[in-house]
């Protein structure tokens, strides 16, 4: 099985997210330049996290809350389709 990468939100700033997927293992990114997932991890260790998607006019963010300790963080994502209007 291969081993988990694991990014600390505090050291995760400036990546843009091109993908996300929500597990019982914790949050997954894909990130753009990181040839795999990582997971991403609270300032607490917990890896459970609340998620939004904002679109705004061009361009999209990724806000993030963590379940556990309230600690906020948002990135931005690209390739992502933007809802209709
Ligand atoms: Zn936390």
């Amino acid at each position: 099985m291969a081993t988990i990468r694991e990014v600390r939100i505090n050291a995760a700033q400036g990546i843009v997210v091109q993908g996300w997927r929500s597990t019982e293992d914790g949050l997954f990114l894909r990130a753009r330049g990181q040839p795999e997932e990582v997971r991403l991890v609270c300032v607490c260790g917990r890896s459970h996290w609340i998620v939004r998607e904002q679109f705004t006019v061009g361009s999209a963010s990724f806000i993030l809350t963590c379940h556990t300790c309230g600690t906020r963080g948002s990135f931005l994502m690209e390739g992502v389709t933007l809802p209709a209007p």
